[in-house]
Parts: structure tokens; C-alpha cells; sequence
């Protein structure tokens, strides 16, 4: 049985964006000094979360490609009794693209969880055959809607959020010159009286959103590039962060300055691998902590 008084722990299985720090085919100053070993450096698998509020049954947050060796990297994700067993109770799916779906096709091995997301996303795995590997009769599929809290195990209750955000790249009209506005998804996992929000994209920062946020004892916040324009500046992309949906960083209307006044921690999360708050001790990484915010890390744990 655990030995401490019940609250509620997030666990970050992974705390970098697509692709992961450093990513394969990249070959940026970050990616280098990662590959190259660089202590100011900390390699990073995709984002997702693993949270728990009776320190048994997990819920993950986020299905990345990289879920296999992020439950390899967590002991608490290992199976504990019998031939076939996981902690793993619930997956949570908030977002459509590759990043945030193909770690499901990892969960397959015949293993029942619950498998949590809106029905948008539930529709779009119907669409897609590959994911029939996830026997129905196993793996059930349970539709969220937003506002509507739902017992989701691991003593939690989870509550998806609607936040300001664009469809999936590959769901875009091909050419098309801004981005098309749809929601992106977030969830509130609450327990013992505490809360987290884990948002890994958000567009724009506006008022209800700062309110949402402001409820909770900790938010996990997207953290994906710190200036606007740095992919275009890197050379590695032609489109801003808030064309791919995400608010960036630093700058007006940033996630520095529309959170400035949260009360809950606020912890980065899915970083970009061209965001130089990657580096430890650069300028930018000195500038969000001196703004009190934390730079998640996969295999950090935050107790609530
Ligand atoms: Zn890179």
C-alpha cells in the first residue's frame, strides 16, 4: 500500500514535442549539442503524462510513438501481478496528429484499458484500420465531452477542456494559407481535493482560458516554441507556432505573459526541439524560470 497521504502525481513519460529532443533526421545546434552528449542538454521523448491519485492506477495523458520506452524508462508502469497485467487503467487522447495517437498501437497484446478521448478523435481511429488492433471488446472506447467530468480510475476524475486551436496538419486542406480554426483539446484530472490541466497546444491565450487554468494546483502548458517565428528564423519550417496552433513562449500575447499571474505551478511541456529553453543556462531558459515557470523533463514527478 502507499505509505504517504493520498494526492495526486503526474509523472512526464515524455516532455518534448514531435519528433523528440533531438530528432532523427534534425540536425539544428540543439539536436547536435543533444546528440553530442552535451550535459546543458537532456534528451526528451514525445509529450505525454502519467497521472495517478491513489498511487496504483495510472492514467496516460497523450499516446506518443515514443510510449513503448516510456513505460520501459517508469517502474510504476510495470506489470505487477500474474502473466499479463498493467497500471495502465486509462489512455487519454486530447490531439489527432501522429505525436499523440501512435503510441496506441504499442498498448496492443491484448491488454483491456479504457481509452478515453472526444468523439472527433474516436472517429478518426474508426477511420483508420490500423488501429482495429486494439480489440473493441478490450479496449474501450468511451467518448469525452467538454465540461463533463467522468471517473476516468486511478481514484481521478478527468474533465476535458476546449482551448483555441487548429485541425491536424494532415486533416488541412492541402495549400491552405491560414490556419483552419478548430479546437484543440485539454484535460482536468482532479483528485483528494487537488487539480492538474495538462494543455500540450493551445493558439491564443485569452481570458477564458487564463481563468480555466487558474483553478488548478498545477498546469502542464504548451511550451513548443519560444519565439513566434523560430522555426522560419532556424531555417527549419516556413510557419509560425501560432499558424501550427501554438502560442509561443515569449513575446506579446506569450505564455510568459498571459500566465503571468497564475497562482497553480506552470510547467512547460511538449517542447519544441528548436526551443532553446532546452538549454540549460541559455538566456531563454534563464528568462522563463526567472518568470517562475518550470521546464518539464521526462521523468519528472510532481506531487500535489
Ligand atoms: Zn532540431
Amino acid at each position: 500500500m502507499p505509505d504517504r497521504a493520498p494526492g495526486l502525481t503526474a509523472l512526464v513519460l515524455g516532455a518534448a514535442a514531435g519528433g523528440g529532443f533531438p530528432q532523427w533526421n534534425c540536425g539544428c545546434r540543439l539536436c547536435r549539442l543533444a546528440r553530442a552528449g552535451d550535459p546543458r542538454t537532456r534528451p526528451a521523448t514525445q509529450a505525454s503524462v502519467a497521472v495517478t491519485g491513489n498511487d496504483v492506477d495510472w492514467v496516460i495523458v497523450g499516446a506518443s510513438p515514443d510510449l513503448r520506452h516510456q513505460i520501459l524508462q517508469n517502474p510504476s508502469l510495470w506489470p505487477e501481478s500474474g502473466l499479463r497485467h498493467s497500471p495502465i487503467g486509462s489512455v487519454v487522447l486530447l490531439g489527432g496528429d501522429v505525436d499523440a495517437i501512435a503510441g496506441l498501437l504499442v498498448l496492443r497484446e491484448r491488454q483491456p484499458f479504457d481509452l478515453h478521448a472526444p468523439q472527433p478523435l474516436l472517429d478518426l481511429l474508426e477511420d483508420n484500420r490500423i488501429f482495429a488492433v486494439l480489440d473493441p471488446s478490450l479496449v474501450r472506447r468511451k467518448a469525452i465531452a467538454p465540461s463533463e467530468p467522468v471517473p476516468c480510475g486511478g481514484g481521478l476524475m478527468l474533465t476535458l477542456i476546449e482551448l483555441p486551436g487548429k485541425v491536424p496538419l494532415y486533416l488541412e486542406t492541402r495549400g491552405a494559407a491560414t490556419a483552419e480554426a478548430g479546437p484543440t483539446f485539454a484535460v482536468r484530472l482532479e483528485a483528494n481535493g487537488r487539480s492538474l490541466v495538462i494543455a500540450p497546444a493551445c493558439a491564443e491565450i485569452t481570458d477564458a482560458v487564463r481563468q480555466e487554468l487558474g483553478r488548478a494546483d498545477a498546469v502542464f502548458f504548451d511550451g513548443t516554441l519560444f519565439t513566434d517565428d523560430e522555426m522560419i528564423t532556424a531555417g527549419l519550417g516556413e510557419k509560425t507556432g501560432r499558424r501550427m496552433g501554438h502560442v509561443p513562449v515569449s513575446g506579446p500575447g506569450g505564455t510568459l505573459e498571459g500566465l503571468a499571474d497564475l497562482p497553480g505551478r506552470r510547467i512547460l511541456l511538449h517542447i519544441n526541439n528548436s526551443n532553446p529553453i532546452l538549454l540549460s543556462g541559455s538566456p531563454e531558459r534563464q528568462q522563463v524560470e526567472a518568470a517562475g515557470f518550470e521546464v518539464a523533463y521526462d521523468g519528472m514527478e510532481v506531487r500535489l
